[in-house]
């Protein structure tokens, strides 16, 4: 099958790396991102043009990839047969709500050019879209955004539905990874909240133009006599002066960790505070929760798991619509295994010339073969060739995770 992801994220976060990668450390992106790119996935669309190497965009060159930068038109105008990526940004996509609409596709924008290009492909295809930053607008506590992207993901959701519906043999699967920030429509700050309308609960927070952190780049630039209007122009809000004194003295602390923005004293997180002292939504934390979350299934014969699941069930059930021969472990256990296994009786070692990149070097008679870690591409008798699967090095142990077939190349 073909195989696609869009994100909002840069491409080696946790999810997108999660379906494309193998590592123990999340951060890791020197790890990561290559073995994403060595993937040869069929569509990537999401953010990190920083992210990519030399060697990637050499790949990409090798592979005839397409690879369009920051060029939002570009991407919706694409229509080739070949793989294609398409990055915003040196890290991350901005929050919708912070979005220049005509330099930065939203992701229906994203996951309808997916789709069109994936569908085109003969044994059909596998992606995966993630509205990535609903959990990073729940750690910061920032209501609006939170909404904002959550509309913004359900906008993406509607393009699926719509193509499996056209297309009836297409399953569609929205499931959340994990609760965040303990939101509430309803707060103990806030008597009475449970007699007001839908349009008194939520008039406060659609008046706010921005996230906490698109208002905060701009204050960090605004001269403290206009902080009142400026404020006032992007949330309605007018400030008391106790509120904006709170500003000002917060107002060069910025804090680069998106998961600390919620809960440490700078700038965002006090803008936040005062949104969000207007409304009248709670919160219980700046981390992740563990309540139930919501499991949606589109499925053209009706055949959609119910009740309440397992995580592991879910992923079964992604199986089985996928259509796989056997199961993951199965396949996993079958096609991998370990070098020292694989290369049994042959001479081998790894070379650490380049410490983040080890080479594994395996002689038998005549042939030499190269197989450097996190790629897709090995030597034979210094000659490139497809290994068919990204080689996955973990240093803790020293070992290469590879396919058993390369054996057979001796
Ligand atoms: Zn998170």
């Amino acid at each position: 099958k073909a195989v696609g992801v869009v994100v909002t994220c840069e491409f080696p976060h946790a999810t997108p790396a999660d379906f494309t990668a193998h590592h123990y450390k999340r951060s890791n992106y020197k790890a990561l991102a290559p073995q994403i790119a060595y993937q040869n996935l069929d569509v990537l669309f999401g953010g990190g043009n920083g992210i990519l190497t030399s060697d990637i965009k050499k790949h990409f060159e090798n592979k005839g990839t397409t690879l369009i930068s920051d060029d939002r038109l570009a991407l919706l105008n694409y229509s080739g047969p070949g793989k294609v990526w398409a990055l915003f940004g040196e890290k991350a996509l901005p929050y919708n709500i912070d979005r220049n609409p005509d330099k930065v596709p939203s992701i229906a924008e994203m996951t309808e050019k997916a789709i069109e290009l994936l569908s085109k492909k003969e044994n059909g295809f596998f992606l995966m879209v993630e509205g990535s930053q609903v959990d990073w607008a729940a750690h910061a506590n920032d209501a609006a955004t939170m909404i904002d992207e959550y509309l913004a993901f359900d906008e993406a959701v509607g393009k699926a539905i719509e193509f499996a519906k056209a297309d009836g043999n297409t399953a569609v699967v929205i499931i959340s990874d994990h609760g965040n920030s303990g939101f509430s429509i309803g707060s103990s700050r806030c008597g009475g909240y449970d007699r007001l309308s839908l349009e008194d609960l939520f008039r406060t927070v659609s008046g706010y133009k921005l996230s906490n952190n698109g208002l905060e780049s701009i204050l960090i630039d605004t001269p403290p006599a206009q902080f009142k209007s400026v404020f006032k122009k992007y949330t309605g809000i007018d400030l008391t002066n106790e509120e904006l004194e709170t500003l000002l003295s917060s107002k060069n602390y910025n804090e680069p960790d998106y998961t600390k923005v919620g809960t440490s004293n700078n700038l965002a997180h006090n803008i936040g505070k005062i949104l969000n002292e207007r409304t009248c939504f709670g919160f219980t934390t700046g981390g992740h929760t563990g309540e139930e979350v919501l499991l949606a299934v589109y499925h053209p014969q009706g055949d959609v798991p119910r009740g309440n699941m397992r995580n592991t069930d879910v992923n079964r059930y992604l199986q089985e619509v996928s259509g796989l021969e056997s199961s993951l472990q199965e396949l996993s256990d079958r096609i991998f295994a370990k070098h020292p296994e694989v290369f049994k009786g042959m001479s081998y070692s790894i070379n650490r010339e380049n410490p983040d990149f080890p080479v594994l070097m395996v002689k038998k008679g005549g042939t030499r073969m190269e197989i450097p870690a996190f790629s897709s591409v090995g030597r034979k008798n210094g000659k490139p060739f497809d290994i068919g699967s990204v080689v996955v090095y973990i240093d803790k142990n020293d070992t290469f995770y590879l396919p058993v077939s390369l054996r057979e190349m001796f």
